[in-house]
């Protein structure tokens, strides 16, 4: 069929490159070891941070969902999608997060979208971070408010653009909390008093961080001690809960608004209740299993010291999400490659997700590799690395 050469045509320019993608099908569950191409490789890419995708109790509460309330809800939210068990993880994410709403969306992403495109308006202005998120971006895109974008954890720059600012009725400083790509951390405390100093607000998106940093797993307000202090909190129940959605965490106000103006979550049909069930589930593993965060963090410790000592460059990652950094696209794709062929999965990643220049294999340790695993994947990315001439 005729139609879009364009785009055959620049597909055709990342195949010339090396930087054209297919999809990878993992065969088994996602857990520390993932099948694919009938192979059983060390899984060094995904955002299962606590293993929780398999987690016995999350897949019996999915189980039991399916048996007493079906595979799906039939409707969205706001006409006759809104279960019991939808409202009941909501009270248990408001809690978790010590605020007084929260709100579930289908994803991360569209929290993002939701939430930025129905809070500002053209009286206001979003400050964002230049590494912030693709949803963040997209949310500010969908906005009519004016917007600013301010150097990569830059605070002077954040300070300049507060200065420049204040006409507008309602400033939204939004930052990642943990930066998806580089695995370092916002730095929310000056962030904060910032925005208190020149009466802004502060949003962040907890993707990376809920589960992994705070106590239980809170985030990084909680983190930093500043429960309180910022007045929305985005949250994803796909990476470390080990499932799906993503929510906001806010005031009752924020959470009334969204459900009467939050377009993703107006139009968009609500959660499976197995989705739901087990992502409550989830919620009570990271209160009856911290040592879970603990492990993460011995097995962060150790796979990034280990890539370190090998000569390997991790940029500034201060997280779970530690960067191989190879500099060139196509070396960064052919790493990857090497490295599947030889028994570990992680996923090469370049422009335009991350600079060019900066291409990367990115990896993140979960809490259910065991220190073997790591070990095992470090000879292999020794290996590779000396034969691409990496290190
Ligand atoms: N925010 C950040 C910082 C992310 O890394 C991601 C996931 N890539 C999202 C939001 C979107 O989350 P989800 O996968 O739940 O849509």
């Amino acid at each position: 069929m005729k139609g879009f050469e364009h785009l055959q045509a620049e597909l055709d320019q990342m195949k010339e490159k090396g930087t054209f993608r297919q999809l990878v099908e993992i065969e088994s569950d996602q857990g520390p070891y993932v099948t694919i191409n009938g192979k059983q490789v060390i899984q060094l890419s995904s955002n299962n941070y606590l293993g929780l995708t398999t987690h016995p109790k999350l897949k019996q509460a999915a189980l039991k969902a399916v048996e007493e309330f079906g595979a799906g809800t039939g409707s969205v939210r706001t006409i006759v999608g809104t279960f019991s068990m939808h409202q009941e993880l909501e009270r248990r994410l408001a809690e978790f997060k010590h605020t007084e709403a929260a709100l579930v969306f289908q994803s991360g992403f569209t929290a993002n979208v939701g939430v930025l495109s129905a809070l500002l308006d053209d009286k206001d202005v979003v400050i964002s971070d230049a590494w912030n998120h693709a949803s963040i971006i997209d949310g500010i895109r969908l906005t009519k408010a004016a917007r600013r974008i301010y150097k990569h954890s830059d605070m002077a720059d954040l300070e300049q653009a507060l200065k420049e600012t204040q006409q507008y009725r309602t400033r939204l400083i939004v930052t990642d909390g943990v930066f998806s790509m580089d695995g370092d951390v916002a730095l929310l405390p000056e962030i904060v008093e910032l925005a208190e100093k020149y009466n802004a607000m502060v949003m962040v998106d907890d993707a990376h961080a809920s589960g992994v940093f705070g106590s239980n797993g809170r985030g990084t307000v909680d983190h930093f001690d500043l429960n309180g202090r910022v007045h929305i909190q985005v949250g994803t129940l796909s990476k470390a809960i080990g499932v799906l959605g993503g929510y906001v965490a806010s005031t009752q106000t924020v959470r009334d608004y969204l459900i009467h103006r939050g377009r993703p979550f107006l139009f968009s049909t609500s959660h499976p209740p197995a989705v739901t069930a087990a992502c409550i589930a989830a919620l009570d593993v990271l209160l009856e299993e911290p040592q879970l965060i603990d492990k993460l963090w011995d097995n962060t410790r150790f796979f990034k010291a280990g890539l370190q000592s090998l000569g390997f460059n991790t940029g500034n990652s201060e997280s779970p999400v530690t960067p191989v950094i190879v500099g060139d696209g196509a070396k960064a794709m052919l790493f990857s490659d090497r490295l599947l062929q030889e028994g570990v999965m992680g996923t090469g990643i370049a422009y335009p997700t991350v600079p060019e220049g900066t291409a990367r294999v990115r990896t993140i340790v979960t809490a259910a590799h065991s220190q073997e695993d790591l070990q095992k994947a470090l000879h292999i990315f020794e290996k590779v690395g000396k034969e691409l001439n990496i290190i």
